[in-house]
């Protein structure tokens, strides 16, 4: 048995527990060692116990009582004592003010939050604070409220929050604010994880098509994608997930997307591209229906060609046409007042100038 330090402050309630705990082990003259043999505790425990520096849990005096034979009832007198005492010096100025729920936006601070709300409503043991949970019928053991008391754990869930409130002995109306503050806080915390995952799937689809070995695309890489999906870039490629502004090869617009959008929805009819094409089929309708300001001859005869389609290259608007016979194709072909109909009705439809090129095939079989 070596011999210890000097208690601290040996007229303190703390260092007259520590006196009485060393009083008791050398009354039994055991090491420390021998004492913690058979007890739930390390000698390391027990040395520190009765070092008089820190305040033991109560526990611990106690079993320390109990190996040496002590007096029960005097190690809790000395510990409650003590216990008073170093809540005066240091608990009672740490948590001063029961902490507030609107001070806490994240999982660590709500974590912290809870410890000092047990300091603050008395310090409770974990098995009390068990007990009282398991009255209020909520099941949680001392190790999880130790954890969640220490910031070791995080609540897995509301329920768990609630018992260890009721456990703390808090009033319904607080419970249920702090139930508000760990939802909120959840909720975030969950959106976290959900971008974190986001994050993690764009970058396997980014690696499924990258070239380059770190699993990126590279800059020529992404315009080859982008020229296979229909567009041309018309600012530098700066990210997968990044938006940039490229031209519809079809319609000549420009638009902004985002390459990891483009490569998980394929090559998406551009918008612009289908309105444009609506809107060429939509007044050739009306043309030949004799729905336009056209006399009623000029619809007719275009009612005998067959609307083929419409074409988009490069920014051009093209009306493909077939026709049967030699004088649809000469109406077609040399009549100008059903053109400019037809610029001015898409122009219209699409609030711009429009020109619409027309090409005629020949399909008469003289
Ligand atoms: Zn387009």
């Amino acid at each position: 048995m070596g011999r210890e330090k000097p208690i601290p402050d040996p007229s303190s309630a703390l260092g007259r527990l520590a006196q009485e705990l060393r009083r008791g082990r050398r009354s039994v003259r055991k090491s420390y060692d021998e004492l913690a043999e058979n007890t739930a505790f390390s000698a390391t425990t027990f040395s520190r116990a009765a070092a008089g520096k820190l305040l033991p849990r109560r526990e611990v005096a106690r079993g320390f009582g109990h190996a040496c034979g002590l007096d029960i009832d005097t190690i809790d007198a000395l510990w409650l004592a003590a216990r008073q005492e170093t809540r005066k010096v240091s608990g009672a100025r740490r948590v001063a003010r029961a902490p507030r729920t609107l001070s806490v936006t994240d999982m660590p601070q709500l974590c912290r939050a809870l410890g000092e709300l047990r300091l603050f409503h008395g310090e409770p043991s974990y098995a009390h604070m068990r007990k009282r949970a398991a009255a209020a019928g909520l099941k949680v053991s001392t190790s999880t409220l130790q954890r969640i008391a220490t910031s070791e754990q995080a609540p897995s869930s509301r329920r768990v929050v609630r018992a260890y409130l009721v456990g703390c002995g808090l009033g319904e109306r607080t419970i249920a604010d702090w139930e508000q503050a760990w939802d909120r806080v959840h909720r975030r915390y969950r959106a976290a994880r959900e971008r974190e995952a986001q994050l993690r799937e764009l970058n396997q689809r980014e690696a499924m098509v990258a070239d380059r070995p770190d699993g990126r695309v590279s800059s020529p890489r992404a315009v080859e994608l982008l020229k296979e999906s229909g567009f041309v870039q018309i600012e530098r490629y700066r990210g997968f997930n990044r938006p940039w502004t490229v031209l519809c090869a079809g319609c000549g617009i420009s638009s902004r997307i985002r390459l990891a959008y483009l490569l998980r929805h394929g090559p998406d009819p551009c918008t612009n591209c289908v309105a444009r094409e609506s809107a060429v089929t939509t007044a050739w309708k009306a043309l030949t229906q004799g729905h336009s300001t056209l006399p009623r001859v000029r619809s007719e005869s275009l009612s005998r060609a067959r609307f083929v389609g419409v074409d988009q290259k490069h920014g051009h608007l093209t009306l493909l046409l077939e026709t049967y016979d030699a004088l649809t194709r000469q109406v077609i072909d040399e009549e100008k007042d059903w053109r400019h109909w037809l610029d001015n009705e898409v122009g219209r439809a699409l609030r711009r100038r429009e020109h619409v090129d027309v090409i005629v095939a020949s399909a008469d079989t003289h």
